[in-house]
């Protein structure tokens, strides 16, 4: 279970105190990095410091909603720490970082959380400190579950599931729940009792057969590890179904992510067949040309897309298949396909309460071709899937989810 730990800086020194960064799994049970953190500063009998790290973020609503979520974190953690301490990313490291021993901190997969851990980095080791990253928040670690970029769910999938029985003992569990904690399992529950059984049909927007975790998972209120162990005894087709997300899909962000760093970078984040089709279609006629502001007030003709964008800008999320749609639908109406992939990278990490997280990149990527094949050529998207509202007519009870989106803008609008 140690190989959860990442060892950045090796140091044996004759300092007393241990400290953990928490910046991505903000809970007690399961927390790898917290058990590693603990264990280690209690076998010595050093002090243990706690330090919750404000997560960096775009959008106020994100930022209140983990404010909200967290109220009661930093008196749970003191039973396991001398002194637990709330900070912004800014903190003065070098007052935080005097006469350690070991530093732990949750491990880095995004740029805003790597630009943190340098900064760590290089005071660590001119103080002569331990460094240790522990992956707290995915299944396997991504290096043990691949030590290159993988090219597609079906190349990580063995890779990674053949590995679960090594990272599924549970640590910390028969500790007291924060609030946080509380709620995604509240969640987790609800998932299980009323929608795990008909999740072969989540892909319909009508219907509300997802779990809803993601916020939860994304600050880390949850791991998966605890979903998995409090799922688990169902074994049903649905619930494989539920871990190819959960695990597969998931981890195989992580793993796009931390092999390429250049994943917010529109010449470097998708394949070589991608950038060649959407080359030879540059050119091509679009129909429709809007911009973000069209995009943010639903003054597109697609009332389909309106109503997901209602949806992110209401409540914080979309649907999975929506994502897909609307994402689709921004390349269609862009004049550029550079200018879409950045329109729908800001829209999904202002907007949603997920956003931020390698699974937004990576969604917005595999729009682009990324993780996917390539399909029929057609106009303007070349040999990527091109997805149009037939489909969602034909599938699924589209209407019902407009309906239901439009409502929620009246209430919101008017306060309700
Ligand atoms: C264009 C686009 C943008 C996206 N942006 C985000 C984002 O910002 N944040 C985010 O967490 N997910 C994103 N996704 C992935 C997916 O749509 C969401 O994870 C899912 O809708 C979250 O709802 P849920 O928790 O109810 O999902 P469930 O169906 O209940 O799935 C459980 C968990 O599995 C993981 N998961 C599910 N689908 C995927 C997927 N396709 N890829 C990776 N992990 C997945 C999530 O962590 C999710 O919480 C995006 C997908 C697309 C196509």
């Amino acid at each position: 279970m140690d190989r959860r730990i990442f060892t950045v800086i090796d140091s044996v020194n004759d300092k007393r105190k241990v400290i953990y960064f928490m910046t991505k799994a903000f809970r007690i049970n399961n927390n790898y990095s917290l058990y590693f953190s603990y264990n280690y500063a209690k076998k010595n009998n050093f002090d243990f410091f706690i330090y919750i790290v404000e997560p960096y973020e775009l959008n106020k609503r994100n930022l209140d909603y983990f404010y909200d979520m967290i109220i009661d974190l930093k008196e749970k953690l003191l039973k396991f720490a001398k002194e637990v301490n709330l900070v912004k990313r800014d903190v003065d490291l070098d007052i935080v970082l005097d006469n350690v021993n070991s530093i732990y901190i949750d491990k880095a997969y995004l740029k805003f959380d790597f630009e943190f851990l340098l900064k760590i980095k290089k005071l660590a080791y001119k103080n002569d400190n331990s460094l240790k990253e522990v992956e707290s928040n995915v299944f396997v670690p991504i290096r043990i579950a691949s030590d290159k970029e993988e090219y597609s769910a079906r190349t990580i999938r063995k890779k990674i599931m053949s590995k679960l029985p090594d990272f599924k003992k549970q640590v910390l569990t028969d500790e007291i729940k924060t609030t946080a904690e509380e709620k995604a399992f509240a969640v987790l529950k609800d998932f299980k009792d009323n929608k795990l059984k008909a999740y072969d049909e989540h892909n319909d927007p009508s219907n509300d057969y997802t779990s809803g975790l993601s916020p939860y998972l994304k600050y880390g209120f949850i791991s998966p590890v605890t979903i998995y162990d409090y799922l688990k005894p169902d074994s049903s087709e649905n619930f494989n179904n539920f871990i190819e997300e959960l695990v597969v899909r998931r981890e195989l962000a992580y793993n796009y992510v931390y092999y390429n760093q250049n994943y917010d970078n529109f010449n470097y984040m998708t394949d070589d067949w991608a950038y060649k089709t959407m080359e030879n279609h540059i050119e091509d006629k679009r129909e429709y040309i809007y911009t973000k502001d069209d995009m943010i007030n639903f003054n597109t003709h697609d009332e389909y897309f309106n109503a997901a964008m209602m949806e992110m800008i209401y409540l914080g999320r979309m649907h999975s298949y929506m994502r897909m749609y609307w994402c689709k639908k921004i390349i269609e109406w862009t004049n550029s396909y550079k200018d879409a992939f950045h329109i729908a990278l800001e829209l999904n990490n202002y907007y949603f309460y997920d956003g931020l997280t390698p699974n937004g990149y990576t969604g917005v990527a595999w729009c682009f071709g990324k993780h996917d094949r390539a399909w029929f050529e057609r106009d303007i998207f070349g040999k990527l899937r091109y997805m149009n509202s037939n489909g969602l007519k034909r599938k699924f009870n589209i209407e019902k989810y407009v309906e239901k989106m439009n409502r929620i803008k009246e209430e919101k609008e008017n306060g309700i």
